[in-house]
């Protein structure tokens, strides 16, 4: 998806997630269903959708926390489902999660330097751990005296730090930020994604930043994804974005955005209808039943995924 393919850190080739649903009803699930993107080292790449469009799903499959059904997902060129012993071990340090509940993703029961220690212990790494943990407290903009507190003495956004001071203490070469300021007011929101923002340029991060907010993903994306119901229906760079959508979906986001597109003055588009089952997706386009544009065409021919500007994609009739 782009020359500078020695430049990529993790690759996603048709991707699929799909597990069986709750009831026998649901069916089989089809929660990511063929989605192929790269990620370059050292940027942050967005992916916004609405809740249940399979974005989670897809950021705990680069993980290795789910395989997929389907495709291969690589990390610096390796595949990370057939990796094991060393190799396995490497990548579990290489790519880290930070999840959206500070509260849940925390164990009340240790203290915020046993939480710390947790990652060394799990890969039975000795050497000079306290003085790493001290300055991981500081790098994520907290004080050493929080190292004696339990979870439940820290407010959310100083639990986030935490959260993002365990993620970085393998040294990873990516983060997966699952949602990680939705559950914060926005002020402390703004807070922890300028750290987030910080520590990239310092560390050399790269983040797979996933929201479902696009003014979150818009403040820190290099690259935005749009999913809709399991597939990516466009990508393009933040500028790029900004100054052309194609997709009706992307558009509709949006348009729900004030400060973005502010010159164009262009009206919220209201989506009618709720997002469609993953486990029963319409036929054609998936977005048709919701689509301001649609056609008969929508409704019968799945669009392709296709390159309509340098690095910009689009999945989408309107556009062939
Ligand atoms: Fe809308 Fe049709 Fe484009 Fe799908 S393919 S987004 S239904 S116009």
């Amino acid at each position: 998806m782009t020359a500078e393919t020695n430049n990529v850190l993790m690759k996603a080739d048709h991707v699929k997630v799909y597990y069986k649903g709750k009831n026998r009803k649901a069916g089989v699930v089809k929660a990511v269903d063929d989605v192929s993107f790269e990620i370059m080292k050292g940027e942050t790449f967005g992916v916004v959708g609405e809740s249940g469009c399979g974005k989670s799903t897809l950021g705990r499959a680069l993980v290795r926390l789910l395989k997929p059904t389907e495709g291969e997902i690589t990390l610096d060129g390796k595949a990370i489902a057939e990796l094991k012993g060393e190799e396995l071990k490497q990548m579990r340090k290489d790519a880290q999660i930070i999840f959206q509940d500070p509260s849940a993703s925390l164990n009340p029961r240790r203290t915020i330097k046993q939480i710390l220690m947790e990652p060394f212990e799990i890969h039975g790494m000795k050497g000079d751990v306290e003085a790493r943990i001290q300055e991981l407290i500081q790098l994520v903009g907290l004080d050493t005296y929080h190292l004696s507190r339990y979870p439940h003495e820290l407010s959310g956004g100083q639990k986030q730090r935490v959260g993002i001071a365990r993620a970085l203490a393998l040294e990873p070469k990516i983060i997966i930020c699952d949602e990680a300021v939705s559950a914060l007011d926005v002020s402390v929101q703004a807070q922890v994604l300028n750290l987030l923002q910080e520590l990239k340029e310092k560390l050399g991060l790269t983040y797979f930043f996933i929201s479902h907010n696009l003014n979150v993903v818009y403040q820190v994306s290099d690259r935005v994804a749009v999913m809709y119901l399991g597939k990516i229906v466009e990508i393009a760079d933040y500028a790029q974005l900004y100054e052309k959508r194609y997709h009706p979906y992307t558009e509709a986001l949006l348009s729900a955005i004030p400060q973005v597109g502010a010159e164009e003055k262009s009206e919220r588009i209201r989506l009618e209808g709720e997002l469609p089952s993953p486990s029963n997706p319409p036929s054609g386009c998936r977005f048709h039943t919701r689509c301001p544009k649609v056609c008969e065409r929508c409704m019968k021919e799945e669009p392709v995924f296709r390159e309509i500007e340098a690095g910009h994609y689009v999945a989408c009739h309107l556009y062939d």
